[in-house]
């Protein structure tokens, strides 16, 4: 047994410290194409203290470690660099307290999404935050990526919904932020330094969130549309005259159609149409709500914004309006090795971009699926490129992407976060000042350069790059 196993086992007890084969496997990445490696060793700590404690001793032998939640991230941040430690927070997954009048819940960053989204709804409070990931993803991972989702044009990010939290620095320091109010003044709001920011400066332990009361009534509609701007148009009059609108997700037709080959749905439509957009409210008055959408509608209908509209008339039939988005998981299955973007672009630049790609990338890789799709009402389009047998080819099409959402005016990631996929094109989205200062933060919280390193900005000059250990602090 190495020194480092024995002082980990030491700390952690036996069962938190793993080097079994299957353990490792199951640990050596996420849903990236980032290349995979096991971790030399596999954490699984149970308390927020152990996690303190473990990366006490991390620190103090310079060993470093990836932090991992439920490794549903797309861009590489969990998977292990050669000679990594893992932390898993799987087992850090208890509710600690439920607020049932204030509408507030106290939990360990390792509960799943839908586990929390149930336990909540149960009781008649709602957690807004909702991906496709929902049954793997927690909601740790889900804070350290800030994540979107599907709900955001409503509810916002899930910065938007953290009211405190608490993180364990590098060096064991555990720093205590657990606000339960919404509105704090006291001073500098650091728990904002740690959402998003995607595990570099600090491991999140437990969090406090934000809690709406539960919808009891939700419509849903799938509408074809002539083009993009129509649905631009959609959108504002949703937004203007339906305050339930929850969700407004646009799918272009080449997605739809992947989606129906590869989900085995039928068409929803009998005529192609070039975009559709699903339309979702969530509120509490069965009737009132369901005529203002359908009279919403009826006037897209009559002012030739929209083409065609079905409206579900139950929550299966939703659900089958709903599959069409919801089959991006397998198309991600599908297309790999694939390239998956989740770029953030103002609106009024959306259509011209996705005309210039899909020209673009089609012309250069005709063998090549490129499927468009996005959270509209939150600027933020994805682009799902693969498969790509050729790593050359796959950073060609990401350089391609990238240089154009710079010349739009946008960012290269709206939810995923930068990772290790993103990082070489951090600077199209950033400037030089504004990453000096996140290497002085990641200096000051992690000087030995232990926690997820490498990961959105290389720590220039504050160790060096030998696999697996860190240098002692400058
Ligand atoms: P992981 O993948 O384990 O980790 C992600 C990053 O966070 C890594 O850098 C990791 O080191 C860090 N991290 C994890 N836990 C902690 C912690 N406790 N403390 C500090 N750092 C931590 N994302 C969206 O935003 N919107 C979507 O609509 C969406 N849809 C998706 C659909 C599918 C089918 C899939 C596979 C993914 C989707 N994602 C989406 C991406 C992903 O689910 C989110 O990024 C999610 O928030 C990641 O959570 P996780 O627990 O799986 O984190």
């Amino acid at each position: 047994m190495t020194d480092l196993q024995h002082s980990l086992i030491a700390q952690l007890g036996d069962s938190c410290v793993s080097i079994d084969a299957g353990n490792l496997e199951a640990h050596a990445g996420d849903w990236s194409d980032a290349p995979r490696h096991r971790p030399s060793i596999l954490l699984t700590p149970r308390t927020p203290a152990d996690v303190a404690h473990a990366l006490g001793v991390l620190t103090k032998l310079r060993q470093k470690v990836v932090v991992q939640g439920g490794l549903t991230g797309l861009a590489g941040g969990a998977t292990p660099q050669p000679g990594e430690v893992a932390m898993s927070l799987a087992k850090l997954n208890a509710i600690e307290d439920f607020d049932r009048i204030g509408g507030t819940i106290t939990v360990q960053a390792g509960l799943a999404l839908e586990q929390l989204q149930q336990h909540v709804e149960a009781e008649g409070w709602f957690f807004p935050l909702d991906l496709g990931a929902r049954g793997s993803c927690q909601i740790g991972g889900n804070a350290a990526t800030n994540a979107g989702g599907n709900r955001v044009v409503r509810f916002g990010v899930m910065r938007d919904l953290i009211l405190g939290m608490e993180v364990a620095l590098a060096d064991g320091t555990v720093l205590t932020m657990m606000n339960k109010v919404t509105k704090n003044t006291t001073g500098i709001d650091l728990k904002q330094l740690f959402i998003g920011s995607e595990g570099i400066l600090g491991v999140i332990t437990r969090l406090v969130l934000k809690l709406e009361p539960k919808p009891t009534v939700s419509n849903t509609a799938l509408c074809a549309l002539g083009s993009f701007e129509a649905a631009t148009r959609l959108l504002k009059e949703l937004r203007r005259r339906l305050p339930a609108l929850s969700s407004f997700e646009l799918m272009w037709d080449d997605f739809m159609s992947a989606a129906m080959r590869t989900g085995g749905l039928k068409a929803p439509f009998a005529t192609r149409s070039p975009v559709y957009v699903l339309v979702e409210t969530l509120g509490a008055s069965e009737e009132s709500e369901r005529r203002a959408l359908e009279e919403v509608l009826a006037f897209a209908l009559e002012n030739d914004i929209v083409d065609d509209v079905i409206v579900a008339q139950s929550i299966e039939h939703a659900r089958q309006l709903w599959a069409y988005r919801e089959t991006v998981g397998e198309l991600l299955s599908h297309l790999k090795p694939h390239a998956a973007f989740d770029v953030g672009l103002p609106m009024i630049e959306t259509d011209r971009f996705v005309t210039a790609m899909k020209e673009i990338l089609s012309a250069r890789f005709p063998q090549q699926t490129h499927l468009f799709f996005g959270h509209l009402g939150d600027g933020n389009l994805h682009l799902l490129s693969g498969p790509y047998a050729d790593a050359a080819a796959m950073h060609e099409v990401e350089r391609i992407v990238y240089e154009g959402v710079q010349a739009a005016g946008g960012c290269i990631s709206a939810e995923h976060g930068i990772g290790v996929v993103k990082q070489e094109f951090l600077h199209l989205s950033r400037s030089s000042a504004e990453t000096e200062l996140m290497r002085k933060l990641k200096g000051l919280l992690d000087p030995c350069g232990i926690l997820n390193d490498s990961r959105v900005i290389r720590e220039q000059g504050l160790h060096d790059s030998g696999a697996g250990s860190a240098s002692a602090p400058h």
